[in-house]
């Protein structure tokens, strides 16, 4: 028998279709994604994006507060936060990441969401069912299929960069920040929105200094964001610099500096730090559909009627940042996620 509902992403999009996909009646189905180095060194593990952020204070219906005791009692012992497993002090003032993201998947799982731990590496959306192949080789007919993959972390794309990543190149300051190699030396980071403050506030928790570097002379990040830089003594901005080469020795000793270009014409300049983190956007996780869903110039999924969740195929939704590479934040992904399992429903009872 195919599946009513395969929805392929673990991110607030995938556990929203999974909460509403399964109380109404419809058994989802979910690839949750693989724990994996390459997924691991792409930022592409199960849970997605928030998963690698800190605190979330934009998520309506959780203000900061004390969370060990609904943490403890909502999710099962072998998932909960360390913090709570250890009875350690709470590390921030509400929910972060990582724990809203466990408490979405309990969600779903308690009404009876079923989870693969795996990557989907081929789909076939020629022939109605559906098939959906696993990279482990399990495959699955779907009568519906709900796409919320997310996107990824980009990186410059230097020869420079890639000798280094692991080495004190990453893309994500909350998963490396904390590393030995990085406490009390200069770092540098590359960004100017949110990303790239929140990157540079979590790491002067640790760095000796911060260096905000960006390519123009104002931050996109919203005022907030900005005040906060600025009021933070650790950072200091590098206005109109980009990122020419990542300096070093081969591995293990790794990042020592970096040699900044102007963007304004002026003189290039060096600073000594022990690791570079990128913060300049993000790539749509959509390889594995292999042209079978129309993308649009980015590679983001097309949503085909205002108002839906609709694909180019019809029985084939999207959800989240997949599809969506302007509003990107976790609640309007979990809005489409919504969406797209009302979607897929009436497409089923059709
Ligand atoms: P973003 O807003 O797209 O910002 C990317 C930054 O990288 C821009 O400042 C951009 O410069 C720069 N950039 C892009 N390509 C570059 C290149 N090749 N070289 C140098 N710089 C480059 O991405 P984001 O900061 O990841 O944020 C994405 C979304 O998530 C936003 O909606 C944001 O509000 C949200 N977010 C929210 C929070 C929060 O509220 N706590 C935290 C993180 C992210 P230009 O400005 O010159 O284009």
């Amino acid at each position: 028998m195919p599946e009513k509902v395969v929805i392929i992403g673990s991110g607030p999009a995938g556990w929203t279709a999974a909460i509403y996909a399964a109380r109404a009646n419809l058994q989802p189905l979910v690839f949750e994604g693989a724990v994996r180095e390459e997924n691991r060194l792409k930022g592409t593990l199960p849970l997605g994006q928030l998963a690698l952020t800190t605190e979330v204070e934009n998520y309506p219906g959780l203000p900061a507060g004390s969370s060990r005791e609904y943490l403890r009692t909502a999710l099962p012992p072998d998932r909960q936060p360390y913090w709570v497993q250890e009875n350690l002090p709470q590390p921030g003032h509400g929910i972060n990441g990582p724990e809203m993201m466990e408490l979405m998947r309990q969600q779903a799982v308690n009404f009876g969401t079923r989870i693969i731990t795996d990557d989907i590496d081929r789909v076939d959306f020629q022939r109605h069912p559906f098939t959906i192949t696993a990279l482990g080789g399990q495959a699955v007919e779907a009568l519906s299929v709900i796409i919320a993959t997310g996107a990824r972390a980009n990186y410059l794309g230097l020869p420079s960069e890639d000798r280094y990543k692991n080495h004190g190149v990453s893309a994500c300051a909350v998963c490396d920040g904390a590393l030995p190699r990085f406490r009390n030396k200069p770092v540098v980071v590359i960004g100017g929105g949110d990303s790239a403050v929140e990157e540079s506030t979590y790491l002067s928790k640790f760095a000796s200094k911060v260096y905000l570097v960006h390519r123009r002379d104002k931050l996109r990040a919203s005022k907030i964001m900005q005040d906060r830089a600025f009021a933070n003594p650790k950072i200091e901005l590098k206005w109109n610099r980009a990122l020419d080469e990542v300096l070093g020795s081969p591995p293990p000793v790794g990042v020592s500096g970096v040699r900044l270009g102007s963007t304004v014409g002026g003189a290039a300049e060096e600073l000594p730090a022990s690791g570079v983190f990128l913060a300049i956007g993000h790539t749509p996780n959509t390889d594995f559909l292999r042209g079978q869903v129309q993308l649009d110039a980015a590679g983001y999924i097309v949503w085909t009627k205002p108002q839906r969740c609709w694909t180019s195929v019809e029985g084939v939704f999207a959800a989240g940042d997949v599809a969506d590479s302007y509003y990107r934040q976790a609640v309007t992904a979990a809005g489409t996620g919504c969406m797209a399992a009302l979607d897929a429903s009436r497409f089923l009872s059709h």
